[in-house]
């Protein structure tokens, strides 16, 4: 799960993590009285508006604005708000800004990069630093990667404060800076632990012309699985920010990914899914979408996944492909009977059913007058299924 920006900040600067002083605004006016608060009646200094969308990218497309009077700030928010942002993370179709973060504003000195990910090949949480900070990580992950310097801690002991101090002499600071550099480190580190993360990203990381250390930027990514020991963690998540279709998913406990391909897929079981999307592949189409409907699928949940798929523009051809092992190629049937009487079928549809009662699930289809291209096998099924997206699209 992710969050924005302001939450990010929020949860950092309860560890100890060094973060600028911020108001969320959902106004113009509520902007306006933010800005106010940090530049004081005489509008001194300056402040930032910062489009809140799950987005990086967004300083170089527009989203971040520094104001030097509450009424420019308040230009801002009015000019952002409502607006739909599109920065190289968003796809062509942007997000909508619902929320600026008006944020005191500071003078940078450098902009520094720092990561902290989870590192499955050493199991351990991994901290990358980079002197290249304010630019995408990956480009410099690409043309210099000896610029990432990183440490990988040892989950018993914790962040050691030498490895801290290595990587703060690594970016290059100054002696009287590292004692900060440590101890934002260690913050940094404490809140990923506690709050079970699987990526903390700071870009930048500011040294500022005072001499201080600051996350001038967050983002945080959680663990889904661990989500139900951090209820408040939960509650912040934002469902406007999530693909429509997926939220629909996961209401009904169907494990949903949208793709850009063409054939709409309804598989039981992960393996089963990604076979299904390789055999796709195979014959020379691309699926739309992964959809593993679990192996004790309902009825109820049968349709939903039938009417998500079916709901999809880019969709040209759906492949139902199910092995009834605990689930019964019945009810299977029974589902997407129902959900085609309901919201009809418009693209080919290729099922291909085996295992437990597959010859009564065959038998409902067939006397269902759905217009249903049978399959016997899978790879028959694959090849029917790419055929009639191609012939579609
Ligand atoms: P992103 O583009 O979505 O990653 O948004 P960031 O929060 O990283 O902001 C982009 C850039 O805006 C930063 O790299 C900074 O150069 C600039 N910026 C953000 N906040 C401030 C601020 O308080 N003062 C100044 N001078 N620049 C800022
Ligand atoms: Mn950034």
């Amino acid at each position: 799960m992710n969050i924005h920006e302001y939450q990010a900040k929020q949860i950092l600067g309860k560890y100890g993590v060094t973060v600028p002083r911020g108001q969320i605004s959902f106004t113009p006016a509520e902007a306006e009285e933010a800005a106010k608060g940090f530049l004081g009646e005489q509008d001194s200094g300056v402040c930032v508006v910062k489009a809140q969308i799950h987005a990086g990218g967004r300083g170089k497309a527009g989203g971040v604005k520094l104001s030097k009077s509450r009424e420019e700030a308040k230009a801002f928010a009015t000019e952002l708000l409502g607006k739909v942002l599109v920065t190289h993370q968003t796809g062509p179709a942007g997000k909508e800004v619902k929320k600026v973060l008006v944020e005191e504003g500071c003078q940078i000195e450098r902009e520094l990069y720092l990561g902290v990910v989870i590192d499955r090949s050493t199991q351990r949480v991994a901290i990358m630093a980079s002197s290249e900070g304010g630019v995408e990580i990956e480009e410099v992950a690409a043309r210099s990667p000896e610029k990432i310097l990183k440490e990988f801690v040892d989950p018993a002991v914790g962040l050691v404060p030498f490895q801290a101090r290595k990587l703060a002499f690594g970016l290059g600071l100054d002696k009287k800076l590292v004692g900060k550099a440590v101890k934002f480190m260690a913050a940094l580190y404490n809140a990923f632990v506690s709050s079970d993360c699987s990526m903390a990203e700071i870009n930048p990381l500011v040294v500022t012309k005072g001499g201080d250390i600051m996350a001038l930027d967050a983002k945080i990514s959680f663990d889904d699985n661990a989500l139900f020991r951090h209820k408040d963690i939960e509650g912040l998540r934002d469902l406007d920010e999530e693909d429509p279709k997926e939220v629909e998913a996961s209401r009904f406990g169907l494990n949903y990914i949208s793709l850009d391909g063409s054939v709409g897929c309804m598989v039981n079981g992960a393996g089963l899914a990604m076979a299904t999307m390789d055999m796709i592949k195979l014959f020379g189409g691309s699926p739309a979408n992964f959809l593993d409907v679990g192996g004790g699928a309902n009825k109820e949940q049968v349709a939903a996944a039938f009417k998500l798929i079916m709901s999809d523009a880019n969709v040209k051809a759906v492949l139902v492909n199910i092995f009834g092992g605990i689930m019964r190629c019945d009810i299977i049937a029974e589902g997407i009977i129902a959900a085609a009487k309901e919201v009809g079928i418009s693209v080919p549809l290729v099922v291909r059913l085996q295992g437990t009662n597959v010859e009564q699930g065959r038998k409902l289809l067939a006397d269902s007058g759905l217009d249903i291209i049978a399959a016997e096998n899978m790879d028959s099924a694959a090849e029917k299924v790419v055929a009639a997206a191609a012939k579609a699209g």
